[in-house]
C-alpha cells in the first residue's frame, strides 16, 4: 500500500519520501482516508505508532484548499497537553508541509506571550498549542477563531490527567460548529468516551 493510495496528494507524497517513509501504519491506512473525506475520527493510538502523522497529513491537505487565513486568524487547531508534543507536532507539520505554502504556529504557555501575539498577527493556517495559553492569547484578542475548520485533541487521556478539561470545554465552546474533529487518546476511558461523544459527530473510530 501507497501514501498515494490513501488519497494523498503529490506535494504530501514527495515530503514523505524526504522522509524515506516507505509504506503506511496502520494507524495512517485507517485515518487518512477518513479524515480526507471530513469524516470526524476518534482514534486508540500510543506514541510511536505514527499518530502524528495519521492527522497532520491529510489535515495538511484539507487546508491547501480553502480561503487565505485572515490576520490573528487560524484554520486547523491542534491542542495538545505538554510544550514538548506541541513543539514535535510542529516541526512534524513543517515537515510535512513542506512542499505546500501553508502557515504554521506554536504557542505554549511559561513564556513570554508578546512573541507569540506578534506571530499570531498574520494568522496562521494550522496552529498547535497548549489549552492555557491558547485562552491567554484569545482574551488578548491575538488568535479568532470564526476561520476554524479543524480541531484535534492529541493525547486526550493526558489532557484530562493534566486537569486541562475545563479549558478545553471553553476552547471548544469558542469554535464554529461546522468544524471537523479529531480526537487521539492512548487510552479510552469512559471519560475519554463522554468528551467523544460530547465533541464528535458519527466518528470513524479506529484501534490499532
Ligand atoms: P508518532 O507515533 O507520531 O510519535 O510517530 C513515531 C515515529 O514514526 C516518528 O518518528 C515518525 O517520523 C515515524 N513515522 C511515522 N510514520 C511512518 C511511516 N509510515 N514509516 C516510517 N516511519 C514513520
Amino acid at each position: 500500500m501507497s501514501f498515494a493510495s490513501l488519497g494523498l496528494f503529490a506535494p504530501l507524497c514527495r515530503a514523505i519520501d524526504d522522509e524515506g517513509y516507505s509504506a503506511p501504519f496502520p494507524i495512517q491506512a485507517e485515518a487518512i482516508p477518513a479524515i480526507l473525506s471530513g469524516r470526524d475520527v476518534m482514534a486508540a493510538a500510543q506514541t510511536g505508532t505514527g499518530k502524528t502523522a495519521s492527522y497532520t497529513l491529510p489535515l495538511l491537505q484539507r487546508l491547501a484548499t480553502g480561503p487565505g487565513v485572515r490576520a490573528n486568524h487560524i484554520r486547523g487547531l491542534v491542542l495538545t497537553p505538554t510544550r514538548e508534543l506541541a513543539v514535535q507536532v510542529a516541526v512534524d507539520i513543517a515537515k510535512y508541509g513542506r512542499h505546500l505554502s501553508l502557515t504554521s504556529g506554536v504557542v505554549y504557555g511559561g513564556v513570554k506571550i508578546n512573541p507569540q501575539m506578534m506571530k499570531l498577527r498574520r494568522g496562521a493556517d494550522v496552529l498547535v498549542a497548549t489549552p492555557g495559553r491558547l485562552l491567554d492569547l484569545f482574551s488578548k484578542n491575538a488568535v479568532k477563531f470564526s476561520q476554524v475548520e479543524a480541531l484535534v485533541i492529541d493525547e486526550a487521556d493526558r489532557m484530562l490527567d493534566m486537569g486541562f478539561a475545563k479549558d478545553i470545554q471553553k476552547i471548544i465552546a469558542l469554535l464554529p460548529k461546522g468544524r471537523q474533529t479529531l480526537l487521539f487518546s492512548a487510552t479510552f476511558s469512559d471519560e475519554i468516551r463522554l468528551l467523544g461523544d460530547a465533541l464528535l459527530s458519527t466518528p470513524v473510530q479506529i484501534e490499532v
